[in-house]
């Protein structure tokens, strides 16, 4: 007796959709999403749909209809709650285009709760688009299989990040110019967690010694190597992840 396929079938697309589901019966997908299912994936009548809403989880999906520029969506069942997500921050300095894109996809990837670009004085970047860097941590969520979005900040000076830091949450400092051994430091400090990360040119001496100001601050080191800012970011977030997340 042939065993009888999974369904939703693994390789289903899987798709965010920006309102609650939990009372959705069916829905009407257009615009981009609809032309990737239609003309990219093919979808026909019948076909599976993975969905979340960052909301209430993750839901199967059959596509009753296909329009040429929207298709008609059945809900079936409930698949998953959203997932619990690792309570750390990623608060890092603007750095040129496509590699802060890259790093708000890679620390979706790796299971951050919240991403704050930080206004620090050697930023060469002045201005974020939020709606892109939240574009790319939606694709991120959707390929990871994640079912919660970190949540994304406007863009916040650093005085007044520091200013209003929760005291409860631990802030660990990246600083080139030394600091304690992040395992050490991840051993000695648990709890509610932000790593913050400066821009290409780092941190002026003013900016430096107000971080290390802050109660919360724990100032880290990520080896004897001057990494670039996405690597840094991205190296931490594993290293905290593997120490103190859900890996
Ligand atoms: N302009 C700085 C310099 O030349 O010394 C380098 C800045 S680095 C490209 C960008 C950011 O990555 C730094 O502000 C820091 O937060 C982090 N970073 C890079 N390498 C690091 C290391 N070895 N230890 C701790 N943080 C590091």
């Amino acid at each position: 007796m042939p065993a009888t396929p999974a369904w939703p079938p693994l390789s289903a697309p899987r798709l965010f959709v920006d309102s609650d589901l939990s009372a959705t019966a069916s829905l009407t997908i257009d615009g981009a999403q609809a032309h990737y299912l239609i003309n990219v994936m093919r979808v026909k009548a019948g076909d599976a749909i993975k969905l979340f809403d960052d909301i209430s989880g993750e839901y199967a999906a059959r596509v009753v209809a296909t329009g040429r520029r929207d298709l008609s969506l059945a809900i079936e069942s409930k698949l998953r709650p959203r997932e619990p997500v690792p309570d750390l921050w990623l608060c890092a300095a603007p750095i040129k285009r496509a590699r802060y894109d890259s790093m708000a996809e890679k620390a979706c990837e790796l299971g951050v709760a919240r991403f704050v670009p930080v206004a620090t004085a050697r930023a060469v970047v002045d201005k974020i688009k939020p709606e892109r860097l939240r574009a790319r941590m939606i694709e991120a969520a959707e390929q990871c299989e994640r079912t919660a979005l970190p949540a994304l900040d406007d863009l916040t000076k650093l005085d007044a990040l520091l200013t209003g830091w929760p005291a409860a949450r631990i802030l660990f400092f990246a600083d080139e110019r030394g600091g304690a051994n992040f395992a050490d430091a991840l051993a000695a400090h648990s709890g509610p967690a932000a790593i913050l990360i400066g821009p290409e040119g780092g941190f002026t001496d003013e900016e430096n010694a107000a971080i290390r100001a802050c109660s919360a601050a724990v100032p880290i080191s990520l080896g004897p190597r001057i990494l670039r800012a996405e690597t840094a970011a991205i190296a931490s977030i594993a290293v905290w992840m593997a120490h103190a997340g859900d890996w």
